[in-house]
């Protein structure tokens, strides 16, 4: 987003009063769950401290792994609240569970916690001037994805369902995920760990329901059946041949000759065997080394690259092709190839039934006018490791102020990425109700 002066910003944030008219102006719903008006009522109340607790974590920025003060305010928080709260899962993640009066189901609602190695660029008044070391260097450290907006949301979502316990069935898990961008090179960390650690179990969970902010208009809900965001793996590719004289290359075997057909070979992976009406699917070398100087044919060259897949039997045949590929073309020509993958995060893919169940919540929380089915989008999130366990929905946010164009402002990672605040309380609303409409069976 583009930079905002302060005035521009207080602007944004006053109307509060014009925002919820705007919010409800679609709202039709039929029948809603008895439940819902207190709600909207309770959102509305403590919005003022959503707010706070979001310019907080945004001032206060912590890496994956790292997020030690984020942490300890949350779990203060969960347990002011009446939480059973867990602290430590996955090195700093914060668990909390919250009972209803009477049997029922496990809702789980997810929020990711860390910043990036972003040195923030606008000027608000909040603004992180944090800096740490990151890989050897020293960095600073911004919340340019928006993890700041995803745990005040959750934490009012946790002050909504808290003053309501006594008329909820069931549970709600409320999981405080660190180190979504990846932990520190060398540690485990994210989803994946807290999945190790079985954050998923004790109570099981049944369903669970998780939002990222985005550049669309703010307090737009965008959502999408089945696969959402990609998979996303690395590939090395190490060929040998035989180091030879450059001006006597019948002596040896041509690494880099091998190298070049295996990067056109790769290519007709997509265009030749990938049903891309289905699903599409990426495959890029970006980066192909080898070599040192004109005259000698190298011993060995070395490809990097990255998969992307929106389908997980797609992404594991175009692993197998690539190996393939590799191997084959290298040993035909009298060489040989390792190939080793790094695997990524996994296809985000919401549970079609749960997306189809809940809908309805969707367009009354945020108003039908505002809830839109969203396209296939190429980044990927750990959130996948949950909804590999168990069905999930993972819905985008818009926090794009509505007099910008959203498709041209800075985006998430980005050092001027900017968040209109008024999407908070919609985000509360729809984790809120989300877990209420889940846990009691109603719409
Ligand atoms: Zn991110
Ligand atoms: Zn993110």
């Amino acid at each position: 987003m583009p930079k905002l002066g302060l005035l521009a910003l207080m602007v944004l944030l006053i109307p509060q009063a014009g925002l919820k008219t705007r919010l409800y102006a679609g709202q039709t719903a039929p029948a809603a769950n008895p439940l819902a008006g207190d709600v909207d009522r309770l959102a509305a109340e403590i919005n003022p401290q959503v707010v706070a607790w979001r310019r907080d974590f945004h001032k206060n920025p912590e890496l994956g792994n790292r997020e030690v003060r984020t942490s300890k305010v949350i779990a203060d928080e969960l347990r002011k609240l009446g939480y059973e709260v867990t602290t430590g899962v996955a090195k700093t993640g914060v668990v909390g569970v919250l009972r209803g009066s009477r049997p029922g189901p496990v809702v789980a609602l997810r929020s990711d916690m860390d910043a990036l190695p972003v040195a923030e660029q606008g000027d608000l008044p909040f603004k992180s001037i944090a800096r740490t070391e990151w890989n050897g260097q020293q960095v600073g450290v911004m919340h340019a994805c928006g993890h700041d907006n995803h745990m005040a949301i959750l934490l009012g979502t946790a002050t909504v369902l808290a003053k309501m316990k006594d008329r909820l069935p069931g549970t709600v898990k409320l999981i405080f995920q660190p180190a979504e961008e990846g932990p520190p090179p060398g540690e485990e960390g994210g989803a994946q760990q807290m999945v190790k650690e079985n954050v998923l179990e004790n109570p099981h969970v049944d369903a669970v329901f998780g939002l990222h902010v985005f550049p669309y208009p703010a307090g737009t809900i965008v959502y999408r059946p089945g696969p959402l965001m990609a998979s996303a793996d690395t590939f090395v590719i190490k060929i040998k041949g035989r180091q030879t004289h450059g001006a006597v290359p019948w002596g040896g075997i041509d690494p880099i000759v091998i190298g070049s057909q295996v990067v056109m070979a790769l290519q007709t992976i997509i265009s030749r065997t990938v049903n891309i009406t289905e699903a599409p699917a990426v495959v890029t070398v970006g980066r192909f080394t080898g070599g040192n100087r004109s005259n000698i044919v190298p011993e060995e060259v070395e490809l990097e690259g990255t998969v992307r897949a929106f389908d997980e039997s797609v992404r594991k045949d175009i692993h197998q092709r690539i190996r393939s590929i590799a191997t084959h073309l290298s040993e035909a020509a009298g060489g040989s190839a390792t190939v080793e993958f790094g695997l990524g995060y996994p296809v985000t893919r919401n549970d079609p039934a749960l997306t189809e169940r809940m809908v309805p919540t969707l367009r009354r929380a945020a108003g039908a006018d505002n809830v839109r089915l969203g396209p296939l989008t190429g980044t990927a999130e750990d959130f996948s490791f949950f909804q590999q366990k168990v069905p999930g929905m993972f819905v985008f946010l818009g926090v794009t102020p509505r007099d910008q164009d959203h498709t041209k402002v800075p985006q998430n990672h980005s050092p001027l990425f900017f968040a209109d605040e008024s999407a908070l309380p919609v985000g509360v609303r729809v984790m809120s109700n989300l877990a209420i409409d889940y846990l009691t069976g109603q719409k």
